[in-house]
């Protein structure tokens, strides 16, 4: 038997944002792998398979990426419908790489199926618009986040460099993102908005500045996206006026960060 892996984005947290594809091959799947963040509404439209958690939470053990590979490189040999189920999109900080590239060398078959993005589930959340003309016409995405040994990145002179940016797994180091923009050049003013569990009914956001972000983005503990561009500058200054920033504080920790990557 040699089956085919789909790696599957399971979409920012809501169900109901899964794309038909997604929930036909979750039907259809012999197997599915999948990250701890995944809604369990969704795993369970995996009626037939087996279900497997190999995902990955800060602070807690992950299964070992060259592990997970092997395992969807054996399940290929004994089903026909795999299905490798990934928070938010596969192909945005969430390893695909590693696993593709692992399948091709074991000359497995696979599919991507794209799903939408924490970025822009946090947008919709906000309602406002990640790019805007005449305001943001570029977008950089970023993690400071890097594995042992990676190669270091200028990913504080992308956001520098374009209007707007979207940082994933940031809020755990957010004093060293404030620190290496501030650094990059944006100023300590640049609006930003936090928002947590985008598409869940527990989101919260708040808005705020660079030089607030230390004090803030330790008040979330469920995943969260760092929006910086001046689209939140609006909110930034009404929030700062009503003290919106401080009352929107922090609920008890609810779940794990999320740490795909
Ligand atoms: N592939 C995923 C990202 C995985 S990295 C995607 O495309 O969305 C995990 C990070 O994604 C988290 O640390 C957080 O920054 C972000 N994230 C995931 N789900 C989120 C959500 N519902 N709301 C806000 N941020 C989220």
């Amino acid at each position: 038997m040699s089956g085919i892996v789909y790696l599957v984005g399971a979409g920012p947290g809501a169900p109901d944002l899964l794309t038909l594809r997604a929930a036909r091959l979750l039907a259809e799947a012999d197997i599915v792998f999948h990250d701890a963040l995944v809604h369990p509404a969704t795993i369970a439209l995996a009626e037939r398979a087996e279900k497997i958690a190999v995902g990955k939470r800060c602070g807690k053990h992950s299964t070992a990426q060259r592990f997970i590979n092997k395992r969807l490189i054996d399940a290929a040999k004994l089903h026909r419908v795999v299905v490798r189920l990934k928070g938010g999109d596969p192909m945005l900080f969430g390893r695909a790489q590693e696993e593709i590239a692992a399948l091709e060398a074991a000359g497995v078959r696979y599919e991507v199926v794209p799903g939408v993005t924490a970025a822009l589930a946090a947008s919709a959340e906000l309602g406002i618009s990640l790019t805007q003309r005449g305001v943001a016409r570029s977008i950089a995405f970023a993690t400071p986040r890097a594995a042992e040994g990676e190669p270091p990145s200028d990913w504080a002179q992308s956001i520098a460099a374009a209007d707007a940016g979207a940082i994933y797994m940031g809020v755990g180091q957010a004093e060293q993102i404030a620190a290496a923009l501030i650094a990059a050049g944006k100023p300590p003013t640049t609006p930003i908005a936090i928002v947590e569990s985008a598409s869940l009914a527990e989101s919260r956001r708040v808005f705020a500045t660079l030089a607030s972000l230390p004090r803030l983005a330790n008040q979330f503990s469920g995943p969260a996206v760092i929006l910086i561009g001046p689209q939140y500058r609006a909110r930034a200054q009404t929030v700062r006026n009503s003290a919106v920033e401080e009352d929107s504080a922090p609920a008890p920790r609810r779940r794990a960060q999320s740490n795909t990557d």
